[in-house]
């Protein structure tokens, strides 16, 4: 490993940054493959050339999770900077944290009611990708994401109908509590399957009882909430008379109320557009908490308030969530932080585009509700065979975060032959033989691609110039470039980041592909000593077949490559 002067350490299949601290000192910034793990550390201070082995000899390194460690970027690649699109002030703006190199994000989790959807996963895969860049730029990043456990009724925007876990919980003869773990379970294992990272806390709704009515409490002392039967209200007129409600979605209280009639049953509430803070539980109701105003439980917007505010002070850098939360979840959620401290709480909010499925709208009752085992199996009747997880994942990267990403099988299936050539080119690059100099210039490619991350996050610009990169390598398995030694160690490197550390693509092997691949070669193997007897009816009938499979063969002159290729 040679020493280089003012490098960046990075760590296989993790996130490392570093920056120069006080003094000259290099701070050095690890995050464990594992996700439990962050630390920051400082080696001997000085813009001296830091080896290795010095760092191992003053016993430094000693991350379990990594095997080895190598030196590539520059301290000034790690400063670049990052622009997101912040939905409150509606245009991109640098990210700047309010105290670096810590980042606080609270990104909205499931209401764990039903099985894990498509739904669920862009969200997931969106904050997961900037969990990830954030600390590829060394950024130490704590990472919330919550799960809804009560409190979230089956008309969200009027506080009215059954809640969505008692409802299940009736339907399926379960206590609530079992609900909300078989589900959780269902969500993680989706999760992990789509090899997103997890959430530094993971707080739930029903473990932040006492918080909720604490900040309750202070809404109604305040002056912004009051108490009806039992039930307590936000109220929004007032708040608006001294705030603005509706800042984050543009609406306009007014308007609001120009085009939209009373509904029935809310006789209790005050405005029209007041919502629940805490709601007075039937009789019938399982799932309730004693409180001063009655047995009873939370309103759906108190949580996030409640438990961003616990885990990342009244101040924080990003909130995420989808665009659909925008209103009224976020709205409310804003407007009763702004109301409990007099100032706001988030400085970068953050949304994703929804997923539709074929042109429309994902919903049960158009049948084309798809979960996320579904897609893994294929046992949906809307799809046209399985879409392995990393598919799924790298579709979803093909899209800016954004845009509407529309499900077709069509678009599946080229996301899937997408990903496999990446991931065919990875392999190819790890057995090219370098060839003196360059004939291919690779330069700028890494530059680009880091370029398209910075701004807002534009996965699919990444990929684009990663594919740059993969006809360099095709070209040179082919013998019609060549490439150096170090423009093949750069390249590794540039996929290493982008395909495993940012973009979290991992290969998949499927059971049994092992014996397949064997099997295959075999064949292949027959065809070649075919070739080599001129026997050319027999080899021309293997590479056809297997071309009718899908699966190309091409000739080199010492040997033979193929891919699958559709
Ligand atoms: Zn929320």
């Amino acid at each position: 490993m040679p020493p280089v002067a003012g490098g960046c350490l990075r760590l296989p299949g993790v996130a490392a940054g570093c920056r120069w601290g006080e003094g000259g000192a290099l701070v050095l910034q690890f995050f464990m493959p594992c996700g439990r793990f962050s630390g920051i550390s400082l080696c001997p201070a000085g813009n001296s050339p830091v080896s290795h082995d010095a760092l191992q000899a003053s016993g430094f390194v000693t991350p379990l999770c990594c095997k080895s460690i190598t030196f590539a970027q520059t301290a000034d690649e790690m400063k670049s900077a990052l622009y997101l699109y912040n939905t409150l002030t509606r245009k991109k703006e640098l990210f700047e944290p309010l105290a670096p190199p810590f980042v606080g994000m609270y990104v909205c989790g499931p209401t764990v009611y039903s099985e894990a959807h498509l739904g669920h996963a862009r969200p997931a895969v969106t904050f997961d990708v900037l969990y990830r860049y954030l600390m590829h730029l060394g950024y130490n990043v704590r990472y919330v994401r919550n799960i809804t456990d009560v409190g979230h009724l089956e008309n969200e925007t009027d506080d009215t109908g059954e809640d969505k876990i008692s409802r299940r919980a009736r339907q399926e003869h379960l206590e609530p509590m079992e609900i909300v773990q078989k589900y959780m379970n269902s969500f993680h294992h989706a999760m992990e399957k789509l090899n997103t990272l997890p959430p530094s806390i993971e707080p739930r709704a029903t473990g932040h009882i006492i918080e909720q009515q604490q900040l309750t409490e202070k809404l109604i002392g305040e002056g912004y909430a009051y108490e009806v039967n039992g039930s307590v209200y936000f109220d929004v007129e007032k708040y608006d008379g001294r705030h603005n409600y509706g800042i984050l979605s543009g609406r306009v209280l007014e308007d609001m109320r120009a085009n939209s009639r009373a509904l029935e049953g809310q006789d209790e509430k005050r405005g029209q557009f007041d919502f629940a803070l805490w709601k007075k539980a039937a009789p019938g109701h399982i799932m309730r908490w004693p409180s001063k105003w009655s047995d009873g439980f939370p309103g759906w917007h108190l949580e996030c308030s409640v438990m961003s505010t616990k885990y990342l002070g009244e101040t924080f850098d990003i909130h995420g969530g989808g665009m659909d939360l925008i209103f009224p979840h976020h709205e409310c959620e804003i407007a009763q932080s702004t109301a409990a401290q007099g100032h706001q709480p988030v400085r970068y909010w953050v949304h994703n585009n929804m997923v539709t499925i074929n042109g429309q709208k994902m919903a049960r009752s158009l049948g084309n509700f798809i979960t996320l085992e579904e897609m893994f199996s294929g046992s949906h009747k809307l799809l046209a065979r399985a879409y392995s997880p990393m598919t799924i994942r790298f579709f979803m990267l093909q899209a800016q975060y954004r845009s509407t990403l529309d499900f077709s099988n069509e678009a599946l299936l080229a996301a899937s032959l997408g990903l496999q050539k990446l991931m065919n080119a990875e392999k190819t690059l790890a057995g090219l033989i370098p060839g003196g100099s360059s004939t291919a210039d690779i330069s700028g490619i890494a530059a680009k691609c880091h370029e398209a991350m910075s701004d807002d996050l534009n996965t699919p610009i990444a990929i684009a110039h990663l594919f740059d990169a993969v006809r360099i390598i095709n070209l040179v398995n082919d013998g019609k470039e060549k490439l150096s030694a170090e423009d093949i160690r750069s390249l590794q490197e540039l996929f290493r980041i982008f395909i495993h550390d940012l973009f979290g693509l991992r290969a998949e092997e499927s059971a049994g592909n092992d014996r397949l691949e064997g099997v295959l070669k075999l064949l292949l193997d027959i065809r070649q000593e075919a070739k080599a007897k001129k026997e050319w009816a027999v080899s021309d009938r293997i590479r056809d077949r297997l071309s009718e499979l899908g699966i190309t063969v091409k000739d080199r002159k010492d040997g033979y490559d193929w891919e699958i290729t559709a």
